[in-house]
């Protein structure tokens, strides 16, 4: 077992790559504003679901002030199946409004000034510099990373800032945006929040399991990390389209 969790990170980094190596954002975009407005619809709702909401929303929508001009109802029937549709269309507009008032209608590249958009959190601003404009300013830590980062051992802490934190000292600066795109593909795929798949996990032999201690393994004890750690990759499931980015 690897003990240190710094360790951890640097085998996770050799490994995750090889099994998820098609690993990215599965929110459908072509720019900045569209991957910002489906952000904020992903709160509480699946990328499936974003992903079908926004083909119609970005034909309706092609920029701020498009955002901005729509009447508010229109806008809310658009996204109505996401959930929580009122305060998500409340945030939007009120983004595109702040997007056409103070930055000609164009998506900023700095974290302070996305962070002070009306509904925009750290979380969608990582999103949106990582993926849009490719710039490592933190890691996006959703429920999955969370999860993950918990029970690979990576981290105690369950608040979101923490963990992003402590996840910043582990892992090199140029692999935060990819960190988080793996650990959510391997959340989705195999360490899911209900019967994560440990037997089949093909990172089984790093991962202490914390909190899944007393759910045995089908196969009995786990493997030492030497003697299992996998070379071949594991297919990644069928990966999402992406559109242009
Ligand atoms: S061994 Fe289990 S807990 Fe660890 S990453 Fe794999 S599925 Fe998740």
């Amino acid at each position: 077992m690897i003990r240190h969790a710094r360790a951890r990170a640097q085998a996770l980094l050799e490994q995750l790559p090889r099994i998820y190596p098609d690993a990215h954002c599965e929110l459908d975009f072509t720019n900045a504003l569209e991957l910002l407005v489906a952000t904020i619809l992903s709160a509480q709702c699946t990328d499936v679901r974003v992903n079908i909401v926004t083909k119609a929303l970005f034909a309706r929508c092609r920029t701020a002030a498009d955002y901005a001009a729509i009447p508010a109802e229109e806008l809310e029937t658009l996204i109505k199946s996401t959930g929580f549709f009122r305060n998500k269309a409340k945030n939007i507009q009120a983004a595109a409004r702040e997007l056409v008032a103070k930055h000609g209608g164009e998506v900023p590249r700095s974290m302070a000034t996305l962070h002070a958009l009306p509904g925009v959190g750290r979380k969608t601003a990582n999103v949106v510099l990582g993926n849009a404009f490719g710039i490592n300013e933190g890691v996006v830590v959703d429920t999955h990373v969370g999860r993950l980062s918990i029970r690979l051992g990576l981290t105690e802490e369950t608040d979101a800032v923490k963990v992003e934190a402590e996840l910043m000292q582990l892992v090199p600066r140029e692999h935060w945006t990819m960190f988080s795109h793996w650990l959510i593909f391997h959340g989705r795929r195999r360490c899911k929040a209900q019967n994560p798949d440990c037997d089949h996990c093909e990172l089984l032999a790093l991962c202490p399991r914390r909190g899944l201690e007393k759910q045995p393994l089908a196969g009995g004890p786990k493997p030492r990390a030497k003697t299992a750690v996998p070379t071949a990759p594991a297919k990644a499931g069928p990966a999402a389209r992406r559109k242009a980015s």
